[in-house]
């Protein structure tokens, strides 16, 4: 029989090398949030970037969740939920935006931009930012004929975007804080703000549950939607888990990857050591269903999690 589900949440790694123990409390969260919320969970690859995404991650990040037994209802490997074959989709956003003029070439270079944003989330910008959005008309055909590629940027509202986080709670956020951000880069790959946003949107995400490293794209992702006639989905970020020295854990560092750890511990010792670590458990080895029977985001601890 065909089973309604109201809610649904999603995995949505990036396959730019083996999950680490960070990745993995973010996976166990979503997991745990839409099996509680009696939800689907829809697994997207975020393979956007085709520089860092490698198939052999892919293969890494699908053995680690299925050990660890946090299966999922819809999505990869099937067709249609790997971010590289969502291009047209994206095309198709693009060109609405471009359509409601929101949207300008910025010829910028990578460190011209880097020094015309806000120096930390939060804080008003302290310079007049990328001149691009001014340019004329003849201006920027000069700037293409002298071969300079564009990126394409949005122009964002003196607007401030109000969310309720279902675990840090309240947030709002001007977004002429942090000001204009990249749609589509100079080298024609869009951007992680357009599709994360356009994606969730289109695969009806209810729930999305992540890293607390995102709550600072939340407010640009929020307008992103509404601005594309989407439904917001209730946000639910998640402490961060540190390394000693207070860095976030990176998987291009190599750090705690999940599989080296399934090497060492079984996926139940695996599993509560991070209930233990996030605060939903004690830490004694448990499957990830019986987990589920007592998981509360109330218990979930709010500061980073120091490894
Ligand atoms: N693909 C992103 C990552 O692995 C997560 C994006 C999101 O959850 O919004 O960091």
């Amino acid at each position: 029989m065909y089973k309604h589900h109201s809610e649904i949440g999603r995995f949505a790694p990036s396959p730019s090398g083996q999950l680490h123990i960070g990745n993995l409390a973010s996976c166990l969260l979503a997991w745990l949030d839409a099996r509680s919320a009696g939800g689907k969970l829809i697994f997207r690859m975020e393979d956007l970037d085709p520089e860092r995404s490698r198939k052999d991650s892919e293969g890494s990040i699908v053995r680690t969740l299925k050990a660890l037994g946090l299966g999922w209802d819809e999505g990869y490997p099937d067709a249609g939920y790997s971010q590289s074959e969502r291009r047209e989709k994206y095309d198709e956003a693009f060109e609405l935006l471009l359509r409601r003029d929101l949207l300008y070439p910025c010829y910028c270079s990578r460190s011209e931009r880097l020094a015309a944003s806000a120096p930390h989330p939060g804080e008003k910008r302290n310079d007049p930012g990328c001149k691009c959005r001014h340019l004329s008309a003849l201006q920027r055909r000069e700037l293409d004929k002298s071969g300079r590629k564009a990126a394409w940027k949005i122009k964002v509202p003196d607007k401030t975007v109000r969310f309720l986080d279902g675990h840090y709670g309240e947030f709002s956020e001007n977004l002429a804080d942090s000001g204009d951000f990249i749609i589509k880069r100079s080298d024609g790959v869009y951007a992680y703000q357009l599709a994360v946003s356009f994606d969730d949107m289109d695969m009806g995400i209810t729930r999305v549950v992540r890293g607390r490293d995102l709550l600072t794209s939340t407010a640009k992702q929020i307008w992103l939607i509404q601005t594309l006639g989407g439904d917001v989905p209730q946000y639910y970020h998640a402490p961060l888990i540190v390394g000693a020295d207070g860095r976030k854990l990176s998987k291009r560092y190599g750090d705690l990857s999940a599989e080296a750890l399934l090497c060492e511990h079984s996926p139940e010792e695996l599993i509560g050591q991070l209930a233990g670590l996030l605060g939903i458990s004690g830490g004694k080895p448990e499957s990830a269903s019986e987990l589920l029977e007592h998981f509360d985001w109330a218990n979930v601890k709010k500061n980073d999690i120091m490894m």
